[in-house]
């Protein structure tokens, strides 16, 4: 039999579902330990002020958010620890224990994991779409479509997310520039319809972006017809690449029941796995809302179902 200490609970994940799970399992006194990952607070840190997080009337921006989130869930004793989860090895056993190896280094025992390792952007990989990120550069309208009010502004995708992002940056901006690399979209046709049938989104089929032009901010873009070659430069001060997601679950592949894009299977309106003890929240499993409130809310809820669990 192992000597090791057995923990209550360990969150993998450090953005607002695993630090607001944090909260919750602290302050039930779980001592639960909380993981990082490589990208320390998740997605916000790598966008500017949030407007729409509650309890902040002036905004707020994303990493220091994230800086009170952690602060908030160590006030009541989380330990966070800087690492990276590279395996976990989990019990089917009702109450059985699992392991997690931190860095391909050191493992760890605990009664109850919950997964909060959110998803990340794709972007489309140019080195001025890098560089100008946070300055113009942006994977999430609805976070950051405020901040072009009355400007005109290129979406890429054509994607259900691409065309819902273009009909609210529409409502926003003076002008949504939306280009498809293919000869149509593929998102619903309903959202199609909308798109097509808001008048000041400008579409662009067969088209990618080439450069976003602008030293510090973006001052606009050069698109290419991929059938005919012909390039244009647009005037506009924001790119928002909307081209999807990957749910970072690469570890759990085989282990927990995902969908077949990768996102972890809830069951219900609970935050339970297919495996007793380990729970998901936030991003990682939820392709629809993508907020950081609600992504907090399912980390509350992930540390009141584990609770319950080690209660039973
Ligand atoms: P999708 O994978 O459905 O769409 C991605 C889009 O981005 C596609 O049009 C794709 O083009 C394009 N794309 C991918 N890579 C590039 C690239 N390098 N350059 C240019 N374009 C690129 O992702 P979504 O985020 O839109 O949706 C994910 C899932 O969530 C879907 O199942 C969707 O239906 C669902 N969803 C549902 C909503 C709702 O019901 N309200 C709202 C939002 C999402 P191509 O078609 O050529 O591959």
């Amino acid at each position: 039999m192992s000597n090791k200490e057995v923990l209550k609970t360990v969150i993998i994940g450090s953005g607002p579902a695993g630090y607001m799970a944090a909260i919750y399992a602290a302050r039930a006194d779980m001592k639960p330990v909380l993981y990082t990952g490589l990208e320390i607070g998740g997605q916000l840190t790598t966008t500017t002020e949030v407007d729409n997080f509650p309890g902040y009337p002036q905004g707020v921006q994303g990493p220091a958010l994230m800086e009170d989130l952690k602060k908030q869930a160590e006030r009541f004793g989380t330990e966070v620890r800087i690492g990276m989860v590279t395996k976990v090895i989990l019990s089917k056993e009702e109450k059985g224990v699992h392991k997690i190896i931190v860095d391909d280094a050191n493992e760890i025992e605990t009664q109850t994991i919950i997964i909060s390792t959110g998803a990340t952007a794709k972007y489309l990989g140019l080195p001025s779409e890098e560089r100008l990120k946070g300055s113009g550069v942006s994977a999430c309208a609805v976070c950051d479509g405020f901040f072009y009010k009355g400007q005109e502004v290129v979406i890429v995708g054509g994607g259900d997310t691409a065309a819902e992002e273009a009909t609210y940056l529409a409502k926003i901006c003076k002008k949504v520039h939306m280009c498809v690399r293919k000869e149509s979209m593929r998102a619903s046709k309903a959202m199609q319809h909308r798109v097509e049938n808001t008048e000041n989104i400008q579409m662009y089929y067969n088209t990618e972006v080439e450069e976003v032009l602008g030293e510090h901010v973006v001052e606009g873009v050069r698109i290419v017809n991929n059938q005919t070659n012909e390039k244009k430069e647009i005037d506009v001060t924001g790119l928002f690449v909307a081209i999807g997601h990957t749910p970072n679950t690469k570890i759990f592949q085989g282990i927990i029941d995902m969908d077949t894009e990768g996102y972890i299977i809830t069951k219900g309106k609970k935050t339970h796995t297919n495996i007793p003890g380990v729970f998901a929240a936030g991003d990682v499993q939820d392709k629809e809302y993508r907020q950081a409130v609600t992504a907090a809310g399912t980390g509350c809820m992930a540390a009141l179902d584990a609770e319950r669990y080690l209660a039973k």
